[in-house]
């Protein structure tokens, strides 16, 4: 490589203070050979200046290019120190760009981390990419991410809180499903924490570690009012309205609607839903919200009906969830309770056990239901994207076994803001014009 070859490798290499020496594609990868351009150095003990000593080659691996791995062969100085009075002797140059004994340099890790959290690639897709392991791509999310997800500023601003449950590993034939709750920002559509376990004392330790004016900003939280979160609200978030928002509340009325469903199936063909089984056919149709069925829908639905629910417990049920759903779409205070009336008149007429125990919950919460539409209707939006992108992430790292990286992903996915590569402005405002 001539002097040219040498100055533009150095530049579409781009990683400051090295050049280029050579380049060569070996088995379909870059290998550049590179050193750093520090010529000139004074000893770290007494700055007298040092004598080359030699090189030692490490290699370590860089951000592909065009779509090649890239390897990167580094001819490492070591210096020698010829003062007679310093302790000094012999050191090997560093650099930030690449830490010592590193396998990968600090902008693949930083990249490798990007990938991982902001864009929910799979970490064996990265390691493939980079032509490194699995745990040297989780390394480098882990010391890239963490300090994203600790900064205490990202938690920053939160008026509404939500708090969801979501499954972190599925039942096994030796462990029992093990749950997390998620801690979104309603207003932010943000994961603001993830907390083991999905109990009041997994969440109260969670609040307890948040300061007092973090907690006095917070006037709203919304809940699944089947779980015991409300009692580990009491003291630290006394003053906030509690709500049972639509989102909550409609997946319990789905669970019923999908109990009494399964129960049918169980009572009128001996088995569980099979593929051709009336009830099993329409078992989505059932939970979709009666004003988005299309024509088609409405008539596969009552079918599916009438040929699987001879009783008619589905059927009831199914006008059950939206007599509940009726309540959230009211509009105003008064028209929610009269409609929350009418829910309560169905289900004590029907007498459909699943529904009866859905009644006496909502009985329970009737307060934090009807306090969705003072809250001007505190939304459900943001834990159902949260919860898309929960599964999003899921679906990628399909069995996570440790909830730390879990927890680290799905933060740096849904949590965190990433900085952008902001584009130069071409004409800048005048200093003339800033007051
Ligand atoms: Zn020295």
């Amino acid at each position: 490589m001539g002097q040219h070859g040498r100055a533009s490798g150095s530049i579409l290499l781009g990683l400051d203070g090295f050049e280029v020496t050579a380049a060569e594609v070996i088995d379909g990868e870059w290998q550049l050979q590179v050193q750093t351009t520090a010529t000139v150095v004074g000893c770290v003990g007494c700055g007298v200046r040092a004598e080359a000593h030699g090189r030692r080659t490490v290699r370590v691996r860089d951000l592909p290019i065009g779509g090649r791995p890239v390897v990167l062969c580094w001819g490492k100085r070591i210096w020698r120190c010829r003062e007679p009075a310093c302790a000094v002797r012999t050191w090997t140059e560093r650099t930030a760009a690449i830490c010592p004994r590193a396998v990968l340099t600090e902008r693949a890790r930083a990249e490798a981390c990007r990938r991982v959290g902001k864009d929910a690639h799979a970490v064996a897709a990265v390691a493939r990419d980079l032509g490194v392991g699995w745990a040297t791509v989780m390394g480098a999310v882990a010391k890239h991410g963490t300090p994203l997800v600790d900064d205490a500023a990202r938690l920053e601003g939160v008026a509404a809180l939500g708090l969801d449950e979501t499954t972190f590993l599925k039942a096994t034939r030796v462990a029992p499903t093990q749950w997390v709750t998620g801690l979104v920002d309603l207003e932010g559509g943000r994961l603001l924490d993830l907390v083991a376990d999905r109990t009041r004392a997994a969440v109260a330790g969670w609040l307890h570690a948040r300061p007092r004016d973090w907690l006095a900003q917070v006037a709203t939280v919304a809940l699944d009012p089947w779980r015991g979160y409300a009692s580990a609200l009491v003291v630290p978030l006394g003053h906030a309205r509690v709500v049972v928002d639509h989102f909550h509340a409609i997946r319990l009325a789905n669970t019923v609607v999908d109990q009494a469903r399964r129960r049918t199936q169980q009572a009128t063909l001996g088995h569980r839903g099979r593929k051709r089984d009336p009830l099993y056919r329409i078992r989505k149709l059932l939970l979709v919200a009666a004003e988005q069925l299309t024509q088609q829908g409405r008539v596969r639905l009552r079918a599916g009906l009438a040929a699987g629910d001879p009783a008619g417990e589905v059927a009831a049920a199914w006008q059950g969830k939206e007599l509940l759903r009726a309540v959230y779409r009211a509009v105003g205070p008064a028209a929610a309770r009269a409609a929350l009336e009418r829910f309560y008149r169905w289900a004590d007429s029907v007498q459909i056990p699943e529904l009866s125990r859905l009644a006496g919950t909502v009985r329970a919460w009737e307060v934090e239901i009807l306090a969705f539409h003072a809250t001007g209707g505190c939304s459900n939006g943001p834990t159902e994207a949260v919860n898309l992108l929960i599964k999003k992430v899921k679906r990628v790292g399909h069995g996570f076994r440790s909830f730390a990286n879990y927890r680290l992903r799905l933060l740096l996915h849904c949590g965190v803001t990433w900085q952008t590569h902001r584009t130069a402005r071409l004409r800048g405002r005048s200093p003339r014009f800033v007051a």
